[in-house]
């Protein structure tokens, strides 16, 4: 690449978007697209990728075309540009005929650099027929993930996009843009548009000003509220699953005076986007929202995301948390897990009238989501390998580098669920597994033989909640794997294997040990704190004072006062 394409390129960064220099990824994108090299961009949320084709578009001879399925937000994005004095316009559904006509015409004339539209506009004959009459220097995907079945937002509109491109007459450069992809969705890109691996630019998915954490077992409700007390002139999101627990969030927090403000699909247009403009300028602080809101916004201020419930991917879960700080500043996600969650979500891919290939993999996406919620790995590592980048690096303040729990040996319980699924040779899943250990009398084990089994008891000690805990953590951890989908089963991996021969230990977080009822929440952590005073007092290890188990039942018959 010569020096003075991307000497101007770097000359348009100063002088109309105000910024010294380049992004990671930014002008190595920027270079091949210049060069008229096809590509592929990826980079995490608020990583920059707009500018990634806004500069080409202002180098390049005639029209860049922006394909990107937001067509809500389409109008902002180009009054940005607007303002920037970057000429850009775009064309979709809510525009009337008229005004339609006026813009083809100014397009012909060569008067606008960029134009959005959605992908269905396509192989709209009009546009087509616009088409021979323009130039097109660039045509950049935005959100490119959309493409792919295997990414967790896959959209119909977007298949078309790659047929198109092969029937268009005019010379083309191709750039893909997107900041979640696995390595099967990338794989799938390159094959549609035809990429090769030495065209793929990605800087890599950590968000290294993000701070991750996951907290199980703690009243929503109350540790929402502490959450909010603490930062109170501070913007964030709270995402919730459900339009009713939106509402229920909003109206809570709204009646004890905080500044917030709900969006979901249940709200009519011109609420929602008066909500959402709120938010945006500053005036409501907190925004409540279900998934629907969020995807192409460009807050910079935004210092928290809380998940009020388990989102369904992981992808999903990396896209929301990532609106939290983009401007580089240091942002909190927060995730607050429930195993009911994990039920309704399960519940909902059921009912969903999805093929079952697609089922499957939604199952496997929701138990990985899941995993990422016992695992004791860093949490930022466990998202990068989850994309398939390979580091060893830990974030040093996730809350699982950050450890407050003690580590507790889990080894001989470990030992007894492994060969408990090993007896019943691994064919039935957790709750089977741990209704033997307890020793259940549920009638089923009976029917199906399993009152014999050797492990049946072992465990008789525990509640059968708390050993399914103990299996998804095991699962979470990969000592075990689950296989199968609408009946899933259990096998145990090499790693199990090693425990069993007593060659490896189990080390468990304490604080990831069994959950408790919401209620009992403050109880027990009065006694944690009481057990963990006599533990530095009597230099003991806070086991040793009273276990886990003690503590628990402990907290459940001090009454809540
Ligand atoms: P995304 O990758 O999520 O599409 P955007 O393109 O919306 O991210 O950019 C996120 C923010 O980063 C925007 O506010 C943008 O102005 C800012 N930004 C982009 N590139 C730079 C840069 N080189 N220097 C400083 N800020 C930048
Ligand atoms: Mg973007
Ligand atoms: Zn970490």
């Amino acid at each position: 690449m010569e020096k003075t394409k991307l000497h101007a390129a770097e000359e348009k960064l100063k002088a109309i978007y105000g910024y010294d220099c380049f992004r990671k990824g930014q002008q190595a994108i920027i270079e091949k697209v210049l060069d008229g090299i096809d590509t592929i961009g990826i980079m995490p949320t608020g990583g920059g990728k707009s500018l990634c084709y806004q500069i080409p578009a202002l180098l390049l001879p005639g029209v860049t075309l922006v394909i990107s399925p937001l067509i809500s937000l389409m109008k902002d994005q180009v009054d940005a540009l607007n303002e920037l004095n970057i000429p850009a316009t775009y064309l979709n559904s809510t525009l009337r005929s008229d005004e339609e006509s006026i813009r083809h015409s100014r397009i012909k004339e060569g008067y606008y650099k960029l134009v959005y539209v959605a992908p269905e506009r396509l192989n709209h004959p009009s546009f087509q027929q616009l088409l021979k009459h323009i130039t097109l220097s660039l045509v950049a995907i935005d959100e490119a993930h959309c493409m792919s079945q295997w990414g967790h937002d896959f959209r119909p509109s977007y298949l078309s996009i790659s047929s198109w491109l092969e029937e268009i007459p005019q010379q083309v450069t191709v750039l893909a843009l997107t900041a979640t992809a696995t390595t099967q969705v990338c794989q799938d890109l390159q094959q549609f548009l035809q990429i090769e691996e030495q065209n793929v630019i990605s800087t890599g998915f950590e968000r290294s000003n993000l701070t991750f954490q996951v907290k199980k077992g703690v009243n929503k409700k109350k540790f929402m509220a502490s959450f909010l007390a603490s930062r109170k002139n501070e913007s964030g999101i709270i995402y919730a699953s459900t339009r009713k627990e939106v509402e229920q969030i909003y109206h809570e927090l709204s009646s004890v005076g905080f500044d917030v403000t709900p969006y979901h699909g249940g709200m009519n247009e011109q609420e929602r986007s008066k909500g959402q403009e709120a938010f945006i300028h500053d005036e409501a602080k907190i925004i409540v929202a279900t998934n629907a809101f969020g995807m192409g916004i460009d807050k910079s201020n935004v210092r928290f995301v809380l998940h009020y419930n388990l989102p369904r991917t992981i992808e999903a879960y990396y896209q929301e948390a990532g609106r939290a700080g983009r401007d580089g500043e240091d942002s909190e996600c927060v995730l607050l897990f429930s195993p009911q969650d994990v039920r309704t979500q399960t519940f909902l891919i059921e009912q969903s009238d999805r093929t079952n290939d697609r089922q499957e993999m939604e199952y496997k996406k929701l138990q990985q989501m899941t995993a990422f919620c016992h695992t004791e790995r860093c949490l930022q590592q466990y998202i990068l390998h989850y994309f398939g980048e390979d580091t060893s690096k830990t974030c040093g303040k996730c809350s699982n580098c950050v450890q407050t729990g003690e580590k507790v040996d889990r080894t001989k319980e470990a030992q007894m669920v492994f060969s408990c699924v090993k007896r019943v040779r691994e064919r039935f899943g957790k709750t089977i597994i741990a209704q033997i250990l307890v020793g259940s009398t549920n009638q089923k084990l009976k029917q199906l033989n399993l009152t014999s089994v050797t492990t049946y008891g072992l465990m008789s000690d525990w509640t059968q909640k708390d050993v399914a805990e103990l299996i998804d953590i095991l699962m979470a951890e990969e000592y075990i794997t689950p296989t199968g989908t609408s009946y899933p089963t259990i096998q145990l991996t090499e790693k199990a294997v090693q425990v069993l021969k007593g060659e490896v230990r189990v080390q468990i977080t304490e604080s990831l040990a069994p959950v408790q009822p919401e209620e009992q929440d403050d109880v027990f952590e009065v006694l944690r704190k009481l057990r963990k005073q006599l533990s530095t007092e009597n230099n003991l290890p806070p086991y040793m004072i009273f276990s886990d188990k003690t503590l628990k039942e402990m907290s459940r018959y001090i009454p809540v006062t």
